[in-house]
């Protein structure tokens, strides 16, 4: 068969007519599915169900705190030295919060924006500028484009963005911030290599510029291979920035996504920094969620092994995406796609100026799919290619009529242009 850019006229024809009659029929099965967001199974909640008698007993930790009083702002130890051992930091670094790591995000580029970081004058009143790696997460620009915050797209690869591009920009000194997804990106996949992550330490940059390290899918790993956390925070202080670093993770795709716990890891300066402005607004996290996740999950390895039975649910699910797209696109040559080693999501590249078009075609036929741009700051996609697949909440019955659904209206408009 040839490929879509390869047809005569007439084969064109041919294939539009071919595309409408299979779109035809995807209107006519009626569906009505879901692949917005990327949400873990009811089947992946299962999994924690455990945690629902926990914990038992008391309510009194190892090292005796009485998690149902107040206090405690660090979070408790026995689950800050799992997760410490987890993401390769020390205890002292890492404290263990409430149920999102999105709001720690949050919180802490509104101290930035309140009381400026580490000595340096708050950002209010000044132009604040963020690089954002795209395509990226659509709620760290939604944080941003609510906060004021100018938005500045660079090129993510698959090892991390541009860095000509980051060090060039990061020079100007209202560059404050930098949103990345190092393990697993959403959506791309990408992994940040250590040559990249040294240069975005290392690069000269403003005295308060901070990187959001947000590490959300350090262990979600797709395959056997269960790559490491990289050693960001030793890396920063070796280059004499110890405080450019803020790690952000949660239990959210472990255990429960609402009722998980968030985890934020940085340099003692940055902690105490952060926990000063915290200590007016809480009088403490939520110890008792801190000790049923501590009992659940006993050890590092009991979060291993737990993460590695999500990996059986969710790799037949890419490996489904990945063949339907294979068998249905890759004949006539329309769309790329990277089949991730882990995280949540698979990043469609469609044919130019026709991303937005699939998606309405889509929702048409019963499918919802994440709107198009989502990816980029304030929704701009520049090239309209770019589809978030989100494949872990369906089942596979479902997920299969939703992949086949999204490749007819892919197909569909392709054919069009
Ligand atoms: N960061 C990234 C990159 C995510 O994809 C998500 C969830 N979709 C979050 C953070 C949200 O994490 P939390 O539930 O801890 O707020």
């Amino acid at each position: 068969m040839p490929t879509l850019s390869e047809m005569s006229d007439a084969e064109r024809a041919q294939f539009r007519t071919e595309a409408e009659t299979a779109y035809a029929e995807l209107q006519q099965a009626g569906l009505k599915l879901d692949l917005t967001r990327g949400k873990p199974a009811a089947s992946q909640l299962d999994l924690s169900n455990a945690l629902l008698e926990l914990p038992g007993g008391k309510g009194i930790a190892d090292d005796g705190t009485d998690t149902r009083n107040y206090g405690g702002q660090l979070g408790l130890l026995e689950l800050r030295a799992i997760f410490a051992e987890l993401l390769g930091v020390e205890v002292d670094q890492l404290i263990a919060q409430d149920n999102a790591s999105l709001a720690l995000m949050h919180d802490l580029v509104v101290q930035g924006i309140l009381y400026g970081f580490g000595g340096n004058p708050p950002w209010a009143g000044q132009k604040v500028k963020f690089l954002c790696p795209v395509p990226g997460y659509d709620r760290h620009f939604a944080i941003c484009e609510h906060l004021g915050i100018e938005m500045v797209p660079v090129e993510l690869g698959p090892h991390g963005p541009d860095l000509d591009q980051v060090r060039e920009l990061a020079a100007d000194p209202s560059v404050k911030g930098l949103w990345a997804v190092p393990m697993y990106a959403n959506p791309s996949g990408a992994i940040y290599d250590e040559a990249t992550t040294r240069a975005l330490v290392e690069m000269p940059a403003a005295p308060d510029f901070r990187i959001f390290w947000d590490n959300a899918y350090a262990f979600h790993h797709l395959t056997a291979d269960e790559h490491p956390p990289l050693d960001v925070l030793g890396m920063a202080a070796a280059a004499g920035n110890p405080d450019r670093v803020l790690i952000f993770a949660s239990t959210s795709k472990i255990t429960f996504a609402g009722a998980g716990v968030s985890f934020l890891a940085s340099s003692k300066a940055n902690l105490t920094e952060y926990l000063s402005h915290v200590a007016v607004r809480s009088i403490g996290p939520d110890k008792v969620n801190h000790l049923r996740h501590a009992q659940f999950f006993g050890d590092a390895e009991g979060v291993r092994t737990l993460m590695r039975q999500h990996r059986d649910q969710l790799a037949p699910k890419f490996a489904l995406v990945d063949e339907i797209l294979t068998r249905r696109l890759r004949p006539v040559g329309v769309g790329e796609w990277e089949a991730p080693e882990g995280g949540y999501f698979i990043n469609l590249a469609v044919p130019d100026g026709t991303a937005t078009r699939v998606v309405e075609l889509a929702k048409a036929a019963g499918v919802a799919l994440t709107p198009a741009g989502a990816a980029y700051p304030y929704r701009k996609d520049p090239r309209d290619r770019h589809i978030r697949i989100a494949p872990s909440f369906p089942q596979l019955p479902e997920l299969e009529q939703a992949i086949e659904g999204l490749a007819t209206c892919v197909l569909l408009a392709a054919s069009e242009r």
